[in-house]
């Protein structure tokens, strides 16, 4: 049912252009293919966009000549929350296990996504643009409204040698399936508010060596996920969904999809 207007206002479109009332925005070939091509939006139909920065707009498609579109903005719904923060650094994984990665951290309300290698991780070459494309496709669908940074590739080693500098106050929750213990809420009880960032291994797991490492650093803290090897992929969903549900935003105070402007017009 691609047409009925329950669909139709559910379509949500991540633009790069300011956002405000009555701004007009072109669409480029691919936005245009995606909106009336494989959504199947006509002119004359709602979308909702946004740009990460000024909040969720109400707009209109409109066709200005054959082929050509444009979306005008009719107004605000909802309010740009403040951005959250939440880091995922990860070992790169073969294509389709990484899209999921990468789409259900996005789900889960990570804002950096930060590959690093390791010595067991089995895929060198990454496409970062590949990755942006898909943090921005589970944050249209997922109604986050700002679009997670994606990072160049760097050695774990290089990673964990500067974060005194470059992350300072950050704390790394690291998978650890070599952990021991096997109650993972009593060890996020035991962290200290601040800033995050989820550290999940390849497939192979990490090296004796890498885990020393990461063990001895006072900002890491080990995480242990039951008794059974998950693939990296659950691995990260898993951790995501506990920390959420401790130190996140799955605890009924904290807030911050973004204020809708009307109350009709919040998402149901
Ligand atoms: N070394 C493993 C496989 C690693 S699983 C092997 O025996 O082949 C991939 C990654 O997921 C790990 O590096 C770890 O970060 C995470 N992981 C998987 N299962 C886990 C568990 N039970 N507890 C904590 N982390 C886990």
């Amino acid at each position: 049912m691609a047409n009925s207007p329950r669909n139709i206002r559910s379509q949500r479109l991540f633009l790069r252009a300011p956002l405000a009332g009555g701004a007009q925005v072109p669409l480029d070939r691919a936005q245009t293919n995606y909106l009336v091509n494989v959504l199947r939006v006509r002119a004359g139909a709602e979308v909702r966009v946004f740009n990460g920065r000024d909040g969720e707009w109400q707009a209109t498609l409109l066709e200005e000549s054959r082929r050509s579109f444009r979306l005008d903005m009719v107004k605000l719904i909802r309010s740009q929350p403040p951005p959250a923060d939440l880091h995922y650094l990860f070992v790169p994984i073969r294509q389709a296990r990484l899209d999921y990665m990468v789409e259900k951290a996005v789900e889960m309300g990570v804002t950096r996504l930060r590959p690093v290698l390791s010595q067991h991780g089995q895929v060198s070459r990454l496409n970062t643009d590949r990755m942006e494309a898909h943090a921005i496709e589970a944050a249209e669908q997922c109604g986050v409204l700002a679009i997670p940074e994606v990072d160049a590739a760097r050695p774990l080693a290089a990673v964990i040698d500067d974060w005194s500098k470059e992350d300072a106050g950050r704390r790394i929750v690291f998978c650890d399936e070599q952990h021991g213990g096997s109650d993972p809420l009593a060890v996020l009880a035991g962290v200290q508010p601040a800033p995050l960032a989820l550290l999940v291994g390849p497939e192979g797991g990490f090296s004796d060596e890498e885990r020393r490492v990461l063990r001895e650093q006072s900002f890491v803290t080990a995480l242990p996920l039951g008794p059974r090897i998950l693939r990296a992929d659950t691995a990260g969903v898993a951790a995501l969904a506990l920390i959420q549900a401790v130190l996140g935003d799955w605890r009924g105070s904290v807030r911050n999809v973004g204020e809708p402007v009307e109350k009709e017009d919040m998402i149901s």
